[in-house]
């Protein structure tokens, strides 16, 4: 904990009146449950908060408590400019840049302050106050310190929200992000109300069949290289088409393809729309995938990452996966070697 940082954070929340809490385009559990716990306390504070993202809101996470209060950017199209109340602070959550945001109609000129909360090492330190904890497991664990260190009440809706952004976040408590103190902030959470079996049937056992039929499809498609312990596969709009999937469905999918044994790098692309494609890694182990999406403009965690290109799927997986492949021989073999020389 940066308590010098948290202390300024915690003076700017307690001193402004009005909020806007934003994320990162496509949602997920970390982003929307760090936003609705974070919009909770300052209402205990008695603040003025909006919460707007540019996306919308993965069926999922329907069971979130407040999830109403959401606006979102897309549905209210590209002409739309939220009206900006003076000296308004604009609280940035769980994004590694400002871009990341996407188009949420507000004019950051018209802000005060914009605050960044964030847990990627990748953080461009783009606010005017920057609290980037890159030990946290998830921007969920740092509202929770917030909640603490704010002296407001730990609600069960507060705790059941901060649960699900951390578990979605560890994967369920299995990514490198895990530590002991992540068990301790789920323990207090789940002490103050969160019912740890009811929030992951919300968010594990809640599927559509469309989004089993599309996982069914990926898999066929699925390729693997086990000399260079990769494996991936390809989501194309003609595959999100005809099993009526929708565009959330695609989740997971890159986490199925890691569990193969003697993979150590997984690939999901997917076409999002003509001629763009997003691209997911997921690593086990040393490699950081981080820095690989970095070389594509992309960025995130070392275990997990993604970037967006343009340009044919089939090319693109091409190049990617050629890339991946040397980057991965000579990672292996500078990791090898210095296995080899630890053990003489
Ligand atoms: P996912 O593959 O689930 O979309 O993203 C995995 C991780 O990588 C998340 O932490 C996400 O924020 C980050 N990420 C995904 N795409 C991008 C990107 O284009 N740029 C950056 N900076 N981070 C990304
Ligand atoms: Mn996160």
């Amino acid at each position: 904990m940066q308590s010098k940082k948290i202390r300024e954070i915690v003076n700017i929340l307690k001193e402004y009146n009005n909020f806007i809490i934003t994320s990162h385009v496509n949602l997920d559990g970390d982003a929307l449950g760090s936003e609705l716990a974070l919009y909770f306390i300052l209402k205990q504070l008695q603040k003025r908060v909006t919460i707007i993202n540019q996306d919308r809101i993965p069926y999922i996470y329907s069971f979130m408590p407040g999830i109403g209060n959401i606006i979102c950017g897309d549905m209210l199209g590209n002409n739309f400019v939220l009206n900006i109340k003076p000296e308004t602070v604009l609280i940035v959550l769980d994004s590694s840049n400002l871009e990341r945001i996407g188009n949420i109609g507000i004019d950051l000129k018209k802000t005060k302050l914009i605050v960044n909360i964030d847990h990627h090492p990748s953080n461009t330190n783009y606010g005017h106050i920057n609290y980037i904890d890159t030990t946290s497991s998830s921007v969920g664990e740092i509202i929770f310190h917030l909640c603490t260190e704010l002296g407001c009440q730990l609600t069960e809706q507060i705790a059941k929200l901060l649960y699900a952004a951390i578990i979605t976040d560890t994967g369920s408590f299995r990514y490198a992000n895990t530590r002991a103190e992540t068990f301790h902030s789920a323990y207090l959470l789940a002490k103050a109300g969160a019912n740890p079996h009811l929030i992951a049937n919300y968010i594990y056992n809640n599927n559509e069949l469309s989004g089993l039929k599309l996982l069914g499809e990926a898999l066929l498609k699925l390729q693997t290289d086990l000399d260079s312990k990769i494996s991936w596969t390809i989501v194309t709009r003609e595959m999100i088409q005809h099993t009526c999937a929708k565009e959330e469905e695609t989740e997971g999918i890159v986490d199925r393809i890691l569990s193969i044994k003697c993979v150590q790098v997984s690939v999901l692309f997917r076409e999002t729309g003509e001629g763009k494609i997003k691209i997911s890694f997921r690593s086990k182990g040393e490699f950081n995938v981080d820095c690989f999406a970095k070389i594509f403009g992309g960025g995130g965690h070392p275990n997990a990452a993604g970037c967006q290109l343009e340009g044919n799927i089939h090319t693109i997986v091409e190049k990617i996966i050629s890339e991946l492949k040397r980057a991965l021989d000579s990672f292996q073999f500078k990791y090898n070697s210095q296995s080899f020389s630890r053990e003489i």
